[in-house]
């Protein structure tokens, strides 16, 4: 990449080691960036450092906040007895598109992969068994329909049984190998509903 300045090609090089972006969308991106006015470059600086600086896990769910409990878990109408397991925020967030979910949740980040060398102790399990000993009703778990998703709930419902406390997942609506994120509310409800018991 030596016909680009030296500074073009770091950018582009940082660029590139973003999840999901190649080469050549970098390139774009890149020059996309340095094509706009100073302020606006800063701007996007500023954001990238600020988000990171103040972003934080919610004590309660381990999704990601501001404050030291996110939105969800701070409010009173929120049924705490029920606890939905998702894989990531942005599994929390189609879930809460679909507006009709009372309940809480809990964010892993990530699922169980001895194909990659995650185990239980990589994800946030342990925060979820904590908040167990508190006056809970139900699990729902929401894990992805991937190998790792079923290998994670498979793994929390022999966690929790002992518990006694009620166990559940997602019905098979969500296709296999689907990403929550991606499937439309419709589904994601009917999953919901349609849920069985551990
Ligand atoms: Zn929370």
């Amino acid at each position: 990449m030596d016909y680009f300045s030296g500074y073009i090609s770091n950018l582009i090089e940082q660029l590139s080691s973003l999840p999901g972006i190649g080469t050549k969308t970098a390139q774009r991106l890149a020059f996309y960036i340095v094509s706009q006015p100073e302020d606006k470059a800063r701007h996007l600086a500023e954001s990238i450092l600020e988000a990171r600086k103040n972003v934080r896990y919610c004590k309660e769910c381990c999704t990601l906040t501001d404050a030291e409990k996110c939105p969800i878990c701070s409010n009173p109408r929120r049924d705490k007895h029920t606890i939905m397991v998702v894989e990531t925020p942005r599994d929390l967030a189609a879930y809460e598109k679909t507006g009709k979910y009372e309940g809480v949740y809990h964010v892993l980040h990530g699922a169980i992969s001895p194909m990659l060398g995650i185990g239980p102790d990589d994800i946030r399990l342990k925060e979820l068994m904590t908040r167990l000993a508190g006056d809970v009703n139900e699990v729902i778990i929401a894990t992805n329909s991937s190998l790792e998703g079923e290998t994670t709930a498979m793994y929390i419902s022999k966690l929790i049984k002992p518990t006694g406390i009620k166990v559940t997942r997602i019905a098979s609506g969500v296709p296999v190998g689907g990403d929550l994120e991606n499937i439309d509310e419709v589904t994601l409800l009917r999953a919901l509903e349609g849920r069985t018991q551990l």
